[in-house]
């Protein structure tokens, strides 16, 4: 049985009653696996066994080493604890046409990446961290995932008081005490401490303070955190209640979910619990702003974004597919970007910290197109406009590796890398060598001297050939 804090233990046995035993006993059982497939790259499901709250998330026997699997970096799914993925029921009735979208507090990228699924084309996800190592592993995971209507930002929650009235949802996945994941990460146990968990609540109090100003009116606001400590939960979501006017949103959800109501203020809040769920701790609540203080948001009709011209986009056009995408010059690249969002984009440019925005397509160097890395894992990618050159498993971590290798290329210049049909990244071909595209700063440091072959991903992760 693991160590747990004894005033932990205290608080969860008063909280729980005649249930803490089951409690206890399910922090030594097994941690479950579960990754979300992206839809856009894939229709396969990898098996039946589905997470019950998330259309596109699947459990798995055991858990790969996502790091050794060239469909991980290729954006083809995300590995994501299950009870996370609840956030795809706050939208099943929420209007989806056009949202303006925040993930405050995003980094890695789970919610976000989750997002950018939920989220129709025409919709717009700003994906904010405040840490900025932090923020470049979000970037590079929403990039990998490939869905051009997504900013990265990194700011502080303070900062988007410049953007009043602006979001119609704001998602804040607070940083907190990490009590739901003692069973995952023993470590999280030794960082927990009373005055840690009362640290946290006042933190996450100042953070939706903050953030509150640039919701709309009727604009909607999830919270959620990975504890069961009320201070960090239901508190919060009530003393947003007496600090401004708001309305609970409610979920009809079947009892065979395990999941618990809760409220605060007469507000709804879901608990998870993993004696009761498939998955660890998780606490999630939603509230609509309501009143009049809200200031609303006008767009602009004209941008002052530096957009290609039409000799450049003749040139590229035919890299990228036929969506409404503008290209904004951007130092020595063209930025693909949703083009009924372009006064969106202006405003938080003028705004906010930007870490990346689009799809970078690439640079036009005497009249040749030099591809980005990010289009060949991209949704907008017209991958018919290239010559393709499949790999093996071995081959395909070599590329990632930045390793040499051998590999018989069709034809020359510019070829898209696939393994399993889904791209990895490009190759100039010239001649007796080619040129690895891919980033450096991204490239598997891990050994692959230990691994034996492709049955581990094959045996753990089924992807067939798309
Ligand atoms: N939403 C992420 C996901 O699904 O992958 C996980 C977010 S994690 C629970 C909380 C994040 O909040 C961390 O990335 C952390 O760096 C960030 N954070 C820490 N302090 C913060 C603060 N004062 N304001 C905003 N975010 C903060």
């Amino acid at each position: 049985m693991i160590q747990l804090p004894e005033s932990f233990e205290n608080r969860m046995m008063k909280m729980l009653g005649s249930e803490y035993p089951a409690f206890r006993l399910s922090l030594s059982s097994e941690v479950s696996h579960s990754v979300r497939i992206n839809r856009k790259k894939t229709k396969k499901i990898i098996s039946n066994d589905s997470v019950i709250y998330c259309n596109s998330g699947f459990y798995l026997k055991q858990r790969p080493v996502y790091t050794l699997d060239p469909l991980f970096h290729s954006g083809v799914y995300y590995p994501q604890e299950s009870s996370s993925m609840f956030l795809e029921q706050y939208f099943r009735h929420t209007a989806k046409k056009n949202l303006r979208v925040l993930d405050l507090c995003a980094a890695p990228g789970g919610k976000s990446t989750h997002l950018s699924s939920i989220l129709p084309d025409d919709s717009l996800l700003v994906s904010n961290e405040v840490i900025h190592s932090r923020a470049r592993i979000l970037s590079e995971n929403t990039k990998k995932w490939g869905n051009p209507n997504v900013v990265v930002t990194c700011n502080d929650p303070s900062d988007f008081s410049r953007l009043a009235g602006f979001f119609d949802v704001i998602v804040v996945d607070a940083p907190c005490s990490g009590e739901g994941l003692f069973r995952r990460d023993p470590a999280a146990i030794n960082e927990w401490s009373d005055s840690n968990a009362d640290h946290c609540a006042q933190r996450q109090k100042r953070i939706l303070a903050d953030v509150w100003p640039s919701l709309a009116e009727n604009g909607l606001l999830i919270y959620s955190t990975c504890t069961y400590n009320p201070a960090e939960n239901e508190e919060n979501i009530g003393w947003l209640a007496q600090f401004a006017p708001i309305e609970g949103v409610n979920l009809e959800i079947p009892d065979d979910w395990g999941i618990r109501k809760t409220e605060a203020n007469g507000l709804p809040c879901f608990r998870f619990y993993p004696q009761n769920v498939r998955g660890e701790g998780y606490f999630t609540s939603a509230v609509r702003k309501k009143g009049s203080e809200a200031v609303k948001w006008n767009a602009k009709s004209k941008t002052s974004l530096p957009l290609a011209g039409k000799a450049e986009q003749n040139l590229l056009s035919g890299f990228i597919q036929n969506k409404p995408l503008s290209l904004i010059r951007f130092e020595d690249n063209f930025l693909a970007w949703p083009t009924e969002l372009l006064s969106e984009l202006d405003q938080i440019k003028a705004s906010l910290r930007i870490i990346h925005a689009g799809i970078k397509t690439g640079e036009i160097i005497r009249d040749t197109f030099m591809p980005a890395h990010e289009l060949a894992v991209s949704t907008i990618c017209n991958q018919t406009a290239f010559p393709q050159t499949e790999l093996t498993l071995s081959q395909a971590l070599s590329f990632l590796k930045r390793d040499e290798f051998k590999v018989d290329f069709r034809e020359k210049g510019w070829n898209l890398m696939t393994y399993l049909g889904h791209p990895v990244g490009w190759a100039k071909n010239i001649g007796n060598r080619f040129n690895n595209g891919y980033p450096k700063e991204w490239r598997i440091r891990m050994s692959t001297s230990e691994y034996t072959g492709e049955r581990l991903f094959e045996e753990a992760v089924k992807f067939p050939l798309a």
